[in-house]
Order: C-alpha cells, then sequence, then structure tokens
C-alpha cells in the first residue's frame, strides 16, 4: 500500500468498491452472508464467524453526531488552497472531524469543514457525503441538516 495516498485512495481489490462508489457517491458498508453482521468502514471478512462471504449495501447518510473533536493541523490535502502566510503552502485553519451514527453498529467519520466545534453539539442532525478534493482523493463530509 502506497502511504502517502492512504485517504481513501486505497488500491487494494477487496475494497475497490468502496473506493469507487464513494467516487460515485455514494457510502458502501459490508454485510456478512451468513451471520448478517454489518461493517463500516467495510470489511471483506466477517470477524465474528470468520466467513468471506460478504455482500455490498450502501449505507444510510442521515445520522445523529455521537462525538466530535477539533483537528488544529490538519493534512495538507484538507487544508484550504489559500495563502495567507507568506511561503505556506496551505492555511493552516483548524477543522472539527465527528462520528455520525446512522444506524445500529454503522457510524461514519468525516470532516466538518467550514465550521467551528464551538457550533457543534453532540446529537446534532446531520448527513454524510463523499466528496472529491482538489487533489482527486475522495474523502467524507459531515454536513448540518437543516
Ligand atoms: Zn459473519
Amino acid at each position: 500500500m502506497d502511504f502517502k495516498k492512504f485517504s481513501l485512495m486505497i488500491n487494494e481489490i477487496k475494497v475497490a468498491t468502496f473506493a469507487d462508489s464513494l467516487a460515485q457517491g455514494r457510502i458502501m458498508a459490508t454485510r456478512c452472508k451468513k451471520c448478517n453482521c454489518e461493517y463500516y468502514p467495510p470489511q471483506s471478512d466477517c470477524s465474528q464467524c470468520l466467513s468471506q462471504e460478504m455482500d455490498w449495501f450502501e449505507c444510510p447518510t442521515e445520522g445523529k453526531l455521537v462525538s466530535f473533536t477539533q483537528i488544529m493541523v490538519l493534512p495538507e490535502h484538507f487544508a484550504l488552497p489559500e495563502l495567507s502566510v507568506p511561503f505556506a503552502k496551505a492555511t493552516l485553519t483548524p477543522s472539527p472531524v465527528g462520528l455520525l451514527d446512522v444506524k445500529e453498529g454503522i457510524r461514519i467519520m468525516g470532516w466538518i469543514p467550514r465550521t467551528s466545534a464551538n457550533d457543534l453539539k453532540v446529537g446534532d442532525r446531520m448527513k454524510a457525503s463523499p466528496q472529491a478534493l482538489d487533489d482527486g482523493r475522495v474523502t467524507i463530509i459531515l454536513e448540518m441538516i437543516e
């Protein structure tokens, strides 16, 4: 695996469906055909019954914010591409990252761009969606539901 491109640009064959679907705007999870356990992030092997027979399904994307924190120094590819400091490659604007409970046992992590952690609270209704970054990578963002 190329760690330089780790951020959801995964080349493993078993999870290629996840990356391809994200690029098409869908967040996918896996479900064990034998015991019905569901996994997000998707797993290709069931850790409950050890079966390798898994089905893909599209995750619900709306849910409640379970937890969040503020990242002070973002990975370069998440930083806003505006230059505010001489010689800096990007603006270091802190950004929250949160965990969204969309279904029993399924929680989606995502960036909450252009929002202050002060404006968030546990229980907020939010929606997760894939977003293509300028460099071609795809990430997941969380946005408030009006
Ligand atoms: Zn299983």
